[in-house]
C-alpha cells in the first residue's frame, strides 16, 4: 500500500525496498550522526534498545544521551496500558520544538505501540518519520535512508525466526555489573487482556550457545549478573539443528550457571502453567542462580483467571507456590496483579487478597485493568467495573502488598546475605547499594574501598517495606 501525505512526502513501506542492496548510511563525515534512544515499558524493551544501538553504531551512527545533540531521536514504546501510550504522545509534543529548530531531525517510534498502531501513527503524529516494530530493527539503516530521501518509513513485519542472536547488544545506561540477555521473543499465550502476542508475535527461542557466549563475554567484561529475558521464559525450547538435542529452560539455566560461579543468574518472566520442577531443582542446585522467581498470578479467583485465559486456576497457582517453597525454602516470589477485571465481584477481589497472603509475595507489580484494543477481552467482555471501584481495590492490594513486603523484610533482620554491590545508594552517597539472591535491595555504610561489582557479606540490622539496611561483616 502507498499513501501520499503532501506535507510530509510519501510513505515507502520497507518491503518495497526489499532486495535493494543497502549502502552505508551517507553521513558525510563518518560517525558524526548521533542517535538518542528513550526506552519505556518492560525489561525486554530496554534490552531491545541495546540491540538497536548496536545496529546503528555498526552503521556509522554514535549514541548520545543529550537529546539536543540527536540527529535521530528514537522512542522505544510500550503498549501494555493506555497510560503507556499517552506517555509517548505527551513526549512527542515535548519534541515539537526540537524539530522546529532542526528540520533534519528524524523522529522514530519503535516497540509495541509502533507495532500495534503501525502506519496509523504517521497520520496521528505528524512529527513521526519512522515506525518500526520489534522484529524489524535490522531494517533500521534502510528505513533511515528512506527518510533521508524524503519519505516516511514503516516496517512492522512480525517474524517467526528473528531473535537477533548474532547481534552483540550495546550496553546502554549500564552500571557495568548487571546486564540483560534476551533468550526468546514473542508469546504464544493469549491472555485475554494482553497486547503482547499482537505486538511481539509468536514465540521463538534463541540458539542456546549464543546465549552462553554472551554470558561468557559479559563475565570477561566484568559483569557479575545477567538476567535472562523472555515474555514466558519457562516455555524456552531450542532444538540444536546439528544434534536435534532439545534444550529446555532448565537446561539453559544450567548451561549459563556453569559459565562461572561468580556470575549470578536471574530470569524474568515465568508463567505458572509452564514452570517445572526441573527449573526449581536447577535453581536449588546452583548457588549462583538466584533464589528469586517473578511469577505473575494476575488474579486469585479461578473464574476471573478463566476469563483472563491464564490457563491455570487458583489451586494450581497455590500448588506452584508450595512447590517453590518446598524445593527452595528461602526463595522470594514476586508477582503481577490486575484488579477490576471485567465482571470481577468484591468476593472475587477478596480471593486475590487471600492468595497474596497465602503466597507471601516479597513484592508485586499491581495495576487496575486497562482495556486494550484488539485483545480478546476487549472483543468479548465489557469493561464494566467503575473506575472508583478499580482504584479502591487497587489501593487495597497495594496496602496488603506493603504489609507483606514489610513482614518479608523484617524476617531478614539479623540474617547475613551475600550482596552484589551495584553502586552508591540513590538516597545517599554515604551508602553502598546492592541486592541479595532474593532480589532485595540492601544498603550499607560506604567505606573507602570501591566495591562496585564485588560480592560482600552484609548483616541486616533494620528494614523498611522496600529496603534492607545492614552493615558489612
Ligand atoms: S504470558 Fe500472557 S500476559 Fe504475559 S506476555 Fe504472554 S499473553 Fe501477555
Amino acid at each position: 500500500m502507498r499513501q501520499d501525505f503532501p506535507e510530509t512526502g510519501q510513505i515507502l513501506l520497507a518491503e518495497e525496498r526489499q532486495g535493494e542492496a543497502f549502502q552505508a548510511l551517507d553521513t558525510g563525515i563518518q560517525g558524526t550522526r548521533k542517535f538518542y534512544i528513550e526506552s519505556y515499558g518492560c525489561q525486554m524493551n530496554f534490552s531491545d534498545s541495546e540491540i538497536v544501538a548496536s545496529i546503528l553504531s555498526e552503521n556509522g551512527l554514535s549514541p548520545t544521551k543529550d537529546v539536543l545533540m540527536a540527529d535521530l531521536l528514537l522512542l522505544n514504546t510500550c503498549s501494555i496500558r493506555e497510560k503507556a501510550e499517552e506517555t509517548i504522545r505527551k513526549r512527542l509534543k515535548e519534541f515539537r520544538s526540537l524539530k522546529k529548530n532542526n528540520p533534519e531531525l528524524i523522529v522514530g517510534l519503535l516497540g509495541c505501540m509502533a507495532e500495534r498502531l503501525k502506519d496509523k501513527l504517521l497520520e496521528e503524529e505528524k512529527l513521526v518519520d519512522l515506525v518500526v516494530g520489534p522484529d524489524a530493527y535490522r531494517e533500521l539503516p534502510n528505513l533511515i535512508q528512506t527518510v533521508d530521501e524524503g519519505f516516511k518509513a514503516v516496517n512492522v513485519f512480525l517474524s517467526r525466526e528473528e531473535t537477533y542472536s548474532d547481534i552483540a547488544p550495546m550496553r546502554l545506561d549500564s552500571n557495568g555489573v548487571s546486564a540483560f540477555i534476551s533468550i526468546m521473543r514473542g508469546c504464544d499465550n493469549m491472555c485475554s487482556f494482553c497486547v503482547v502476542p499482537f505486538t511481539r508475535g509468536r514465540e521463538r527461542s534463541r540458539n542456546a550457545y549464543t546465549i552462553v557466549a554472551e554470558a561468557k563475554q559479559l563475565f570477561e567484561q566484568g559483569y557479575r549478573e545477567v538476567t535472562l529475558l523472555g515474555q514466558n521464559v519457562d516455555s524456552y525450547k531450542w532444538q540444536n539443528p546439528e544434534t536435534s538435542d532439545v534444550i529446555s529452560f532448565a537446561g539453559l539455566l544450567e548451561m549459563v550457571a556453569l559459565v562461572h560461579p561468580d556470575l549470578r543468574i536471574r530470569f524474568s518472566t515465568s508463567h505458572p502453567k509452564d514452570i517445572t520442577v526441573q527449573v526449581l531443582t536447577t535453581i536449588a542446585k546452583y548457588e549462583n542462580i538466584c533464589n528469586y522467581i517473578h511469577l505473575p498470578c494476575q488474579s486469585g479467583n479461578s473464574r476471573i483467571l478463566k476469563l483472563m485465559n491464564r490457563t491455570y486456576d487458583r489451586e494450581w497457582y497455590m500448588q506452584k507456590i508450595e512447590e517453590i517453597y518446598s524445593i527452595i525454602p528461602d526463595c522470594a516470589v514476586s508477582s503481577d496483579m490486575i484488579t477490576g477485571f471485567c465482571s470481577e465481584s468484591d468476593e472475587e477481589h477478596q480471593d486475590t487478597l487471600s492468595l497474596m497472603k497465602f503466597s507471601k509475595f516479597s513484592m508485586s507489580y499491581m495495576f487496575f485493568y486497562s482495556e486494550r484494543p484488539g485483545t480478546l477481552a476487549a472483543k468479548k467482555y465489557e469493561d464494566d467495573i467503575p473506575l472508583e471501584i478499580k482504584k479502591r481495590r487497587l489501593n487495597e492490594i497495594i496496602a496488603l502488598q506493603n504489609q507483606l513486603s514489610s513482614i518479608h523484610n523484617k524476617q531478614d533482620v539479623g540474617k547475613k546475605f551475600k550482596v552484589l554491590v551495584e553502586g552508591k545508594s540513590k538516597k545517599s552517597d554515604e551508602m553502598w547499594k546492592g541486592r541479595n539472591s532474593q532480589n532485595k535491595v540492601i544498603v550499607f555504610p560506604a567505606d573507602q574501598d570501591n566495591l562496585v561489582g564485588k560480592y560482600v557479606t552484609v548483616e541486616i540490622t533494620d528494614s523498611t517495606s522496600a529496603t534492607l539496611i545492614g552493615r558489612r561483616v
